[in-house]
């Protein structure tokens, strides 16, 4: 059996009638930065939603760790250690930048808290600076910070960052993808989903590329941006 950390097989989801994910196979190994690509509407955000236990599964199985979290309730997902950071950052905004990281250590790393919050700081000195700021009020690259520190507060053993990148300035596009180099670099499992291929693929040490709820390829980012097929069919390049 693989080692993998997250080993997903055949899974399948959706919603009502649709279905959106028809089979899905995918893995990450501890320390990996994985890629997944994709158009819109191919069903990433599905994918991170079904293995973050927010929406049901309806066939296959998810193993994280050797253990079969198939149709997990999300706070026992949580629990493992198995972290999502949602697309379009879902802070709390009426309460204080403070208070969401402290919300982010709810369900796993209350005993840490304290360390954590002072590595988050550490990592993000813009949110030090504005910890009793309603997080409402923030900047869309500072909300995008926040939601990420909140994920870090749960101490991920794999963490899911749904389109960290969206809406940011270039500079913060930058920031953003220096961020995920760091926690690549500290040996945290990442699974990116990116419209920014370029920079997603730079980073990344595998890919995959989803398209109407299947995997369409999965390997290294230069045998992707290699062929000319691959690129123009996935990757509009
Ligand atoms: P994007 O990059 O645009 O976010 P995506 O790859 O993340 O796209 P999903 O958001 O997973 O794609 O959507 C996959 C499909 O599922 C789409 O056809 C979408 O319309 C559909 N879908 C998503 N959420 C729901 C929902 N709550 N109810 C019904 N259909 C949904």
């Amino acid at each position: 059996m693989s080692n993998a950390l997250l080993l997903v097989s055949a899974l399948k989801s959706g919603y009502g009638a649709v279905e959106v994910l028809r089979g899905v196979d995918l893995e990450v190994h501890t320390g990996e930065t994985v890629a997944l690509l994709g158009s819109n509407g191919a069903g990433k955000t599905t994918l991170n939603l079904t293995l973050s236990g927010l929406v049901p599964t309806r066939g296959g199985q998810v193993r994280f760790d050797g253990l079969d979290i198939t149709g997990w309730h999300y706070r026992r997902v949580v629990g493992q250690g198995l972290i999502h950071v949602p697309e379009g950052r879902k802070v709390f905004p009426n309460l204080s930048v403070h208070e969401n990281l402290e919300l982010g250590a709810f369900t796993r790393g209350r005993a840490h808290r304290a360390e954590n919050l002072g590595k988050v700081y550490d990592i993000f000195p813009r949110l030090k600076e504005r910890t009793a700021q309603l997080a409402g009020t923030l900047s869309g690259g500072e909300q995008q910070m926040l939601a990420i520190g909140r994920g870090l507060m749960a101490e991920p053993r794999l963490l899911i960052l749904d389109e960290p990148s969206l809406g940011l300035s270039p500079l913060l596009v930058e920031e953003m993808f220096s961020l995920i180099g760091r926690l690549k670099a500290e040996g945290l499992a990442v699974l990116l989903v990116e419209q920014n291929v370029g920079q997603s693929l730079e980073i990344a040490d595998r890919a995959y590329v989803l398209e109407n709820g299947d995997i369409r390829f999965s390997g290294l980012p230069a045998d992707l941006l290699a062929s000319d097929t691959l690129r123009q069919a996935y990757l509009g390049m």
